[in-house]
Order: structure tokens, then C-alpha cells, then sequence
């Protein structure tokens, strides 16, 4: 697996999506979600693809280059969440040449500590570890069953998926969302959503 093609694809699919992310933001938030991530992406990528980033470097060195980006670029709550997933997904391969399955469920599991750990947010709360906390369980079934890395990555994408789609009927209880009370429910959470988007980029280049 490459970690740069990983945050490249990412970055790509969360420009093409941008628009529809800041909407659905601002139906429960303030609108700008999308934009947000679309700058910390374009910015991971870009020092991947420039001379800031080795492209040659381990998979793990690649991955907390990418979070430090994402932090300085990216404004809102997402921006520290989603950098310190990635740098904590990148310290768990620590210099390993070569992602292993095993160490994608490391990567991953690491990458929801990171976030909960921050954000204090639990499963049911809608927020994006409503998608990347079933992503890693199905990541870890799949390792289980003795699957390879792609079918953990496409495992964790359909639960991540699965997960952003739950979360419509939730009350926020984390974020901006949860200054709406009840009426956040019946909106998908935005966060929930670029994270299915991000994992479904994982899978579409764990290949
Ligand atoms: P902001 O809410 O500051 O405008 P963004 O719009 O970029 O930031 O991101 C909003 C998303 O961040 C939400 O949809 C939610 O998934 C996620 N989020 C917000 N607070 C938390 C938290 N405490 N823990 C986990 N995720 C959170
Ligand atoms: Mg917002």
C-alpha cells in the first residue's frame, strides 16, 4: 500500500466532493466542512507531491507528514481530529518499509484512539467516529478471518459508509451540531461522511 497514492486519492475525492460536504454541514453546522477539508488535503497532497515530503519515505513518515499539513491547513473541529488521526496512524507504522495488514488494523485503530482521545467523543455521539470506529472493527474482523490488507480496507470503507449512513436519526452530542439539540436529527453528519470518503479512498488504493 502507498500512503502517498492514499492521500492523493484522498485529496481528490474530497475536492470533488467539497461542495456537497460544505452543504450538508450547513444543514446542521456552519457551513463549512467541505472547503475546510479541501484545504488540509490539497495541502497534504501538495507537500507529497513537492519537495517537502519524500515520496520514497516510509509509509508511516508519509502519513505524519500529511497530518501536520492537514492541522496547519485546515480550519474547524476536523482539522486537529483529522491531523492527529494521520499522525497517529503514521507513528503506529513507525518507519516500517512496507504497510502489512496487520499494520493497517494498527494504523487504524490507532488513528480512532487519536481521535477520541481528543474530541471525547463515543460511538452514537455523530460525529465522525460514528464511521471510523466501525470501520476499525470491521478492519480487525477481517484481519481476524486472516484477510489481507485490501479486504480489511474495503471492509473498513463499507463500515465506515454504513456507519456516516446511521447517523441521520442521532441527536448530536459533540461538536457544533449539538448546539442544535434535536434538530439535529434526520441530517447525516458531515465529519461521518468525509470519513467513509477518506477510508473509501484507502480502499481504492490499498489494491
Ligand atoms: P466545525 O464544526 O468547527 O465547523 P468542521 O465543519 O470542519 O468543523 O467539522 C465538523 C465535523 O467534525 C462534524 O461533522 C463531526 O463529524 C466532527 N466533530 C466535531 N466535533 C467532534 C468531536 N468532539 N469528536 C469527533 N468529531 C467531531
Ligand atoms: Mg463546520
Amino acid at each position: 500500500m502507498s500512503a502517498a497514492a492514499w492521500i492523493i486519492r484522498a485529496a481528490a475525492l474530497v475536492a470533488s466532493e467539497a461542495d456537497r460536504l460544505t452543504r450538508l454541514d450547513a444543514a446542521i453546522g456552519d457551513g463549512d466542512h467541505g472547503h475546510n477539508l479541501d484545504r488540509g488535503f490539497t495541502a497534504a497532497a501538495a507537500a507529497i507531491d513537492g519537495a517537502a515530503v519524500d515520496r520514497e519515505a516510509p509509509p508511516g513518515r508519509i502519513l505524519i507528514a500529511a497530518g501536520r499539513a492537514i492541522v496547519s491547513r485546515t480550519g474547524g473541529a476536523s482539522g486537529p481530529l483529522y491531523g492527529t488521526a494521520l499522525r497517529r496512524a503514521g507513528k503506529a507504522l513507525g518507519d516500517a518499509p512496507v504497510v502489512s495488514a496487520a499494520g493497517l488494523g494498527d494504523a487504524l485503530r490507532a488513528a480512532l484512539d487519536g481521535v477520541t482521545e481528543l474530541g471525547g467523543a463515543s460511538e452514537g455521539d455523530k460525529t465522525m467516529v460514528d464511521a471510523l470506529a466501525p470501520a476499525v472493527a470491521a478492519c480487525e474482523n477481517a484481519l481476524a478471518e486472516g484477510g489481507d490488507l485490501e479486504t480489511c480496507a474495503r471492509a473498513a470503507a463499507e463500515a465506515a459508509a454504513a456507519g456516516a449512513d446511521a447517523t441521520v436519526p442521532l441527536q448530536a452530542r459533540k461538536g457544533r451540531a449539538s448546539y442544535l439539540g434535536e434538530r439535529s436529527i434526520g441530517h447525516i453528519d458531515p465529519g461521518a461522511v468525509s470519513t467513509a470518503l477518506i477510508l473509501r479512498a484507502l480502499a481504492e488504493t490499498a489494491s
